[in-house]
């Protein structure tokens, strides 16, 4: 038996290679929170925190406010029955989800340890390794084209173009990079940019000039939810929810409301917990799924590469942090082209 002894945060920045662009948003670094979680057997389980105040609302100096009242929640609790804290945890899922992901993953990194078994077996086992894509940001017609083809020339064979911004150009954009990969699929993600009619002139125009798009991220704003399925219903391409898809019960709703093909989980946004819950909902009602990330670390990182790997649960993988960021280590994973693999 491993007793939860103390949980400490430290507040670390990450950069990245170039300026992340995306639909009103240009940003160069981000926060992160490391967290350990240590046991009264002197083990320590890691997770991470990747805030975001965009989607989230989250604002880091608040979340690392909470160390003490975590530590105090958790404190003299054994750390190999784990369902438990999770649910202590979910009282964070709207004020401080990305927290509640980074320490409900140190918890099981820590049970992983004590029982020297990898988290991705933990979690099911499914996958040895998980292909990503690559995310090309908003950027001049040249550079999309650009970095496209690198991209394609290192291996990868989907690419994430990000759109929203203004509906012409992004039609540009992606028929440029399709012109010059012909044979690329593509999920394009708008980022809440669009409005519903635009986003059905940006799904036909892809129709018509035949680009390989799996899917559409959240076209439209996220609590417009009557707009997310007008676009599905008139839309010849599969729609994903992203921003509007945060908790097991947006989820529910969307499935419940028919709003969606896809829906992409992010640890970030919904913790073990609700991603967990999210898994089963759309396996359920047959919704296809994809996992993204944010601005994590090669701690944070990790998170989403067990999770995927262990659940199996998603045909679509958008963990390519290690490939936009400066500088990542990697915690329990490995990395060869465009596969990444957990590794305990
Ligand atoms: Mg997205």
């Amino acid at each position: 038996m491993a007793h939860i002894q103390r949980v400490t945060f430290k507040l670390n920045e990450v950069f990245y290679q170039k300026p992340f662009h995306i639909t009103n948003s240009v940003r160069t670094s981000s926060k992160v929170i490391e967290i350990a979680l240590e046991l009264d057997n002197g083990l320590i389980g890691r997770g991470e925190a990747s805030p975001s105040f965009r989607v989230n609302g989250e604002i880091e100096t608040a979340l690392t406010g909470l160390e003490g009242p975590i530590s105090e929640m958790l404190r003299g609790k054994e750390v190999q029955r784990y369902r438990p804290l999770f649910d202590i945890l979910d009282k964070f899922s709207r004020s401080a989800p990305s927290l509640k992901a980074g320490v409900q993953y140190a918890i099981l990194d820590a049970f992983s340890t004590l029982i020297s078994t990898p988290v991705y077996e933990i979690l099911g086992g499914a996958k040895a390794y998980v292909e990503t894509d690559f995310t090309i940001s908003i950027d001049s017609l040249e550079n999309t084209v650009q970095d496209a083809k690198k991209a394609a020339e290192k291996g990868f064979t989907i690419l994430k173009l990000k759109v929203g911004e203004d509906l012409a150009s992004d039609i540009a954009r992606v028929l440029a990079v399709q012109e010059a990969l012909p044979k690329m699929h593509f999920v394009v993600d708008a980022n809440m940019g669009y409005t519903p009619k635009e986003a059905v002139a940006f799904a036909e125009t892809m129709v018509r000039n035949g680009v390989n798009i799996d899917l559409f991220e959240q076209p439209v704003w996220s609590d417009h939810f009557d707009g997310l399925r007008f676009v599905r219903q008139h839309s010849r391409i599969p729609i994903c929810a992203d921003e509007s898809a945060k908790t097991r019960y947006d989820a529910l709703r969307l499935i419940r409301e028919e709003c969606v093909d896809y829906i992409n989980i992010k640890l970030m946004k919904s913790g073990i917990s609700d991603a967990l819950a999210i898994v089963e909902l759309a396996r359920s009602a047959n919704v296809g799924l994809m996992i993204g990330c944010m601005s994590e670390s090669g701690l944070g990182i990790t998170q989403s590469i067990h999770f995927a790997s262990g659940t199996g649960a998603f045909t679509h993988h958008d963990l390519d942090c290690p490939f936009l960021l400066k500088e990542v280590i990697p915690y329990k994973y490995r990395q060869e082209g465009n596969r990444l693999y957990p590794n305990g």
